[in-house]
């Protein structure tokens, strides 16, 4: 019973923590992963966000949470965001089939 889109830690692919949960998860974690911490970065835009380094100007171009209305993707960061949702989903490989209400979308 857990109706809430889960995300993937970006410390271990192997945690799934839902949004609620998730800025104390990467607190943990980030403590547990120093290294890996290190290479990491947050969005300035939403904590949730951690990205590796070299893909943080490139994720805040594109951030979904970024206010200003800035709508035209650049440099092709939507796709990439989008293929990112369709992984998800296909992982959850639930037979029922829901209506395109997907949460908001927190990309690594
Ligand atoms: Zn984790
Ligand atoms: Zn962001």
């Amino acid at each position: 019973m857990d109706p809430d889109g889960r995300v993937q830690c970006p410390y271990d692919p192997n945690h799934f923590i839902s949004e609620n949960r998730m800025q104390y998860h990467l607190a943990q974690c980030k403590k547990k992963n120093p290294k890996k911490a290190k290479k990491m970065a947050s969005c300035k835009y939403n904590a949730r966000h951690v990205v590796p380094c070299e893909n943080l100007q490139k994720h805040e171009a594109n951030c979904q949470d970024k206010t200003g209305g800035q709508e035209t993707a650049e440099s092709g960061g939507g796709a990439e965001s989008l293929a990112l949702i369709l992984t998800e989903r296909l992982g959850r490989g639930g037979g029922e089939r829901k209506p395109a209400r997907y949460r908001k979308w927190a990309p690594p």
